[in-house]
């Protein structure tokens, strides 16, 4: 996977599954918990999220959960589904009303580039996180490991996406991530800039 690949409501995820991911049961064991086991990431993503959490850690702050991490796109169906089930219309038009739970081939998960990050008491995902120690040390480091907040509050009408400040998607590079975190900037605006 290309760590600039753009997943969204108009680029739907190839469908194949990712090379080269890692199963963050072992390769994240010193520096988070697991919601559940057999989450696997990218191991460019892992490695990265590996150095972060260090550095966090070393900060003295730490108690970080994975949430999720690789979904495949049939796993994410059923996400879906259960939403349709409660709303049939909830993803008409996501720019207007931008959803929380995207459609089959919608969502970056499937690329093993994109994690879910929260802690105790945030297990299920509430924006308030981003108030927390450990929200506010992520949107500030996150950048210098190569990742970005990929769903901006005030991007909603960008993304499709609520806002989820739990929600770092790694992009490959520092220059990369410093560059749309700092200019405030989602993955689609970065990627409409670059040359053809
Ligand atoms: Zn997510």
């Amino acid at each position: 996977m290309d760590p600039l690949i753009l997943v969204n409501f108009e680029n739907p995820c190839p469908d194949v599954i990712p090379g080269g991911m890692v199963c963050a049961d072992t390769a994240l064991a010193g520096v988070l918990t697991v919601a559940r086991e057999g989450i696997w990431l990218d191991a460019r993503c892992a490695a990265a999220l590996a150095d972060m959490l260090e550095a966090a850690r070393d900060e003295g702050v730490d108690g970080w959960i994975l949430s999720s991490g690789y979904r495949d796109h049939d796993y994410q169906r059923r996400l879906y589904e259960r939403k349709l089930e409660q709303d049939p219309h909830y993803a008409d038009d996501p720019y207007a009303h931008p959803v929380a739970v995207m459609p089959p081939y919608v969502s970056e998960h499937a690329t093993g580039l994109a994690v879910d990050l929260t802690i105790q008491g945030y297990e299920s995902l509430e924006e308030d996180f981003a108030a927390t120690v450990q929200g506010i040390w992520l949107l500030r480091h996150c950048a210098a490991y190569g990742f970005i907040l990929r769903y901006p509050a005030d991007k909603e009408s960008v993304t499709g996406v609520v806002y989820e400040p739990w929600h770092f998607r790694y992009v490959g590079s520092p220059e990369v991530a410093g560059y749309i975190m700092e200019n405030g900037l989602c993955l689609e605006e970065y990627l409409a800039q670059l040359p053809e």
